[in-house]
């Protein structure tokens, strides 16, 4: 199972057809060129390219196994640094005014000349070594592909590393049924042409094209962005019933889009939106979610070399702020540590990542990254309706220091005559059991809740979220789960505070009707899943809800909750 971001929804089910022209082509293709300069250019940005994904390897390698089994990808960037091996490329290009590809491959006919003469059996294998190497250079060159759709009989589901507009136009598109590109993003071309043929695609799964070959069956869940090589018999049949269904689906909700989130009996449920990337606004806008609730900043730090200085992240955040108008826009800060982490940012090693420094954690010790982003923040505030919200908050404590931090930037701007909103909202997120236990003291001090399910079930029922030997006990109605909420609602509620959720569960229907009878106000959710809530929105009483969630409260387990709660659901055909 591989997790991308949805560039079109929609669920596809077929073969795959890996899209990859072979190395050895690419090597041998020698096509004269223009301009020298712009090849080496273009060659230097494929090799900086090249080092971040080494960097990246050798970073989840030290995590997943050992520094000793990375210190190969240390052997690789020294190859890569080295003014012998990409010199020569170079020289190649300025003396024979032929494409990088070529260079590269006199390069590696040099190596593997040299490599041939010696019997040492270590030695032998460091070729091989290069010969990737020069492979993903190539690969972070684009416009190297060119489709070999034979292989399949049939409809097909197209993976590629990423797809050119070259590429796209040579496609016989009658016979796609999704994309799945490792790199791109929403906005990307294979995103834009998926979007307007209505085709399902994920883009910027990672890895995927290593773990799939050409034939392979394929689910791509352009729901909840996931790809499935290879699924079960069982998994597949429940992916075939999903489909109709979605398809059915989607015609409905499509009418939803300009009515209001508010149910039978007038309360209104704001929709809001998760986004990761400031491509993603489009589908925002698309749903008509009234903001966006969380915007999970990470990934603007995450694949890159080093830290992005403020003014990139100014830029990232206008962009998005902009674009969403007067709605809000809920900036979370970094969130790093757990599972995500960043290859320029040594942690040192953990036993335990998920309850070590993570997110607001990490801030807190890095001063000076915290400052940078709410200047960012901030500095963009003044640009429309912006919030911040601090991640993964245990004790008050550490959200008024949080909230210091910010004090002490609007005084540094305030002295430089920066605009910002003066009264921007800074709230918490809940998603630690603690956090929920002293919600009342928190609340005080905070403008807005956001529970973040996602954390609040692995850390209550001590499951990490991430593994699928445990993944039976994670569990979004275990009543454990649900008296938090309550509480934590009823603590907000009692110093006049808005309470949202923003994780995965505020986008399944049968458990946004029990978080609405709860209490909760707003919704966020990624933007693909918002006309389905709102089709459950519109078709519920507040007080039914309420009474529902007075029920489950009292029932002994989730399954009994669940199916409490679904028949009550399926009697008013609510759930589509
Ligand atoms: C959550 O924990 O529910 C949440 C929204 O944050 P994330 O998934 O980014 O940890
Ligand atoms: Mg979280």
């Amino acid at each position: 199972m591989f997790k991308g971001i949805v560039a079109s929804s929609g669920i596809a089910i077929g073969n795959a057809l890996v899209f990859t022209k072979k190395p050895e082509e690419i090597l041998k293709h020698k096509k004269t060129i223009l301009s020298v300069d712009d090849e080496i250019k273009k060659f230097k940005t494929a090799l900086e390219k090249t080092k971040i994904d080494i960097m990246n390897l050798r970073e989840r390698i030290i995590y997943d196994i050992g520094s000793k089994e990375a210190d190969i990808f240390v052997a690789y960037l020294q190859l890569l640094n080295d003014s012998g091996f990409s010199g020569k490329a170079e020289q190649i290009i300025k003396d024979q005014k032929v494409n990088i590809e070529f260079a590269l491959g006199q390069v590696l006919e040099d190596y593997l000349d040299f490599f041939n003469k010696i019997s040492d059996t270590y030695l032998k294998e460091r070729s091989r070594d290069i010969s990737g190497l020069i492979d993903r250079i190539i690969k972070n060159i684009s416009d190297t592909h060119s489709i070999e759709q034979k292989e399949v009989s049939g409809k097909f589901i197209l993976f590629a590393d990423d797809l050119t507009p070259t590429d796209t136009v040579e496609l016989d598109k009658t016979k796609v049924l999704g994309f799945i590109t490792e790199k791109g993003t929403q906005t990307s071309h294979t995103a834009i042409v998926a979007r307007a043929l209505e085709i399902p695609a994920l883009v910027g799964v990672r890895d995927i094209i290593s773990n799939v070959k050409t034939g392979d069956l394929v689910i791509l869940d352009g729901e909840r962005g996931f790809a499935i090589v290879n699924p079960t018999p069982k998994v597949l049949n429940t992916y075939k019933e999903e489909q109709k269904k979605y398809n059915f689906k989607s015609k409905l909700l499509k009418k939803m889009k300009r009515l209001a989130s508010k149910t039978l009996d007038n309360r209104i449920i704001e929709l809001y939106a998760n986004i990761e990337f400031a491509e993603e606004v489009s589908n925002v806008l698309e749903n008509n979610a009234s903001g966006i609730g969380l915007f999970r900043t990470e990934f603007i730090y995450i694949n890159r070399a080093n830290l992005p200085t403020e003014e990139e992240q100014f830029n990232i955040y206008k962009t998005v702020v902009q674009k969403m108008g007067k709605k809000p826009v809920v900036i979370r800060t970094l969130d790093i540590g757990g599972d995500k982490y960043l290859p320029y940012f040594k942690i040192p090693p953990e036993q335990n990542p998920f309850l070590g420094l993570r997110a607001i954690r990490l801030s807190l010790v890095n001063i000076n990254i915290l400052k940078n982003q709410i200047r960012a923040i901030l500095r963009v505030s003044s640009f429309g309706n912006v919030r911040i919200m601090f991640p993964m908050i245990t004790v008050v404590e550490e959200f008024l220091e949080a909230k210091k931090i910010v004090e002490e930037v609007r005084a540094e701007l305030k002295i430089k005559k920066v605009n910002f909103d003066e009264n921007i909202k800074i709230g918490a997120m809940i998603e630690v059991p603690s956090i929920v236990l002293l919600s009342e003291e928190l609340a005080k001090h905070a403008d807005f809740f956001s529970i973040g399910t996602n954390d609040l079930i692995q850390y209550t029922l001590a499951v990490d979220r991430g593994n699928e030997a445990v993944a039976k006990l994670y569990d979004n109605l275990n009543p454990a789960v649900l008296k938090l909420i309550k509480m934590a609602v009823e603590n907000a509620h009692k110093n006049d505070l808005k309470i949202s959720i923003c994780g995965e569960m505020a986008s399944d229907p049968v458990a946004a009707y029990l978080l609405v009878g709860l209490g909760v106000d707003e919704l966020s959710m990624n933007s693909a899943a918002i006309l389905n809530v709102k089709n459950l929105i519109r078709k519920i009483k507040f007080q039914d809800a309420i009474e529902a969630a007075e029920n489950a409260l009292k029932m002994k387990n989730s399954n009994e909750i669940r199916t409490y709660l679904k028949e009550k659901l399926s009697k008013r055909e609510v759930l589509l």
